[in-house]
């Protein structure tokens, strides 16, 4: 998510991130830990394992984040002045500090969990589980938002999903209730789960699974502007805030020079909603690409 990413990169700046400090039996045993704890959706079939994004995939995270900015410091941000993944480098956020320190704010109220699913994902949900996928979410967000979250996925997708997972975390694999907590990457677990495909609205989450060392097939979803950007753990400071960078570049629209090409050959396409989603899958599920 790009709150949950918010903080992260902001913590990854002081701390090594939980991939690094893992030796190779580390990862391992992080591995069978997950393979033990995992239990996917629905058990009764055998088909194909999509893994599925909470944030901006299945529900309206920025939608909700954008309502409380405005809600709390009487702003008129909109869900296009997200340019970035990151919000310091978006209009009003402010310094990287100041940002964190207002994600943490948002993360105390519950409107994390009373936004509503992004619009067609019901029936998209729906229509990947006719066609025989199972489904697991695999999700950024931190592990004490976990039960809530789950609560959230109940309540709006009921008996679609057995468990979410939470990736990067810094502490061993454990399950508690329907939350899985690991500290491999979004892209180490869809390669454990064997997922023969990821959805993502994530930029910065596609280009790292398509090129792992085994690349994951990645659905980068969604209309939005902060997907057609990169962030990198560099922007993480001061200068690379919304309001330092305009000032420095003279009220330049400068982000309209930042976009990124989808790389040639990589397993990555773009699909604009749900229904595009669904058509894509469909369209390759009937050319056998899936068997
Ligand atoms: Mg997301």
């Amino acid at each position: 998510m790009s709150a949950a990413a918010s903080i992260h990169e902001l913590e990854e700046t002081t701390t090594l991130k939980p991939e690094t400090v893992e030796d190779e039996s580390g990862t391992v045993s992080e591995r069978e830990a997950l393979d033990k704890l995992t239990t996917l959706s629905p058990a009764a079939t055998s088909g194909p394992l999509i893994a599925i994004d909470l944030d901006d995939v299945l529900c309206q995270t920025n939608v909700a984040v954008a309502q409380w900015h405005n809600d709390t410091y009487g702003t008129e941000m909109k869900l296009s002045d997200f340019l970035y993944y990151y919000y310091w480098k978006n209009p009003y956020w402010g310094t990287p500090q100041e940002t964190g320190a207002k994600v943490r704010d948002f993360y105390g109220t519950d409107r994390l969990y009373t936004t509503k699913p992004v619009p067609g994902a019901r029936e998209g949900i729906q229509a990947l589980k006719q066609l025989g996928f199972r489904l697991i979410i695999v999700t950024a967000r931190y592990e004490d938002t976990a039960d809530q979250s789950w609560k959230w996925v109940d309540h709006h997708f009921p008996g679609c999903f057995s468990s979410i997972i939470c990736t990067g975390q810094f502490t061993d694999a454990h399950k508690t209730g329907h939350e899985v907590v690991t500290k491999l990457t979004k892209a180490q677990v869809c390669d454990d789960l064997k997922a023969v495909l990821l959805i993502d609205d994530s930029a910065e989450n596609a280009y790292s699974c398509v090129t792992a060392k085994k690349p994951i097939a990645t659905l980068l979803f969604g209309d939005y502007e902060w997907n057609k950007r990169m962030c990198t753990h560099a922007d993480a400071k001061h200068d690379m805030s919304f309001e330092a960078r305009s000032k420095l570049e003279g009220g330049r629209e400068y982000w309209k020079d930042e976009t990124v090409p989808v790389p040639e050959g990589a397993p990555l396409w773009r699909v604009r909603d749900w229904s595009e989603t669904v058509r894509w899958i469909k369209a390759r599920k009937e050319e056998g690409r899936f068997d």
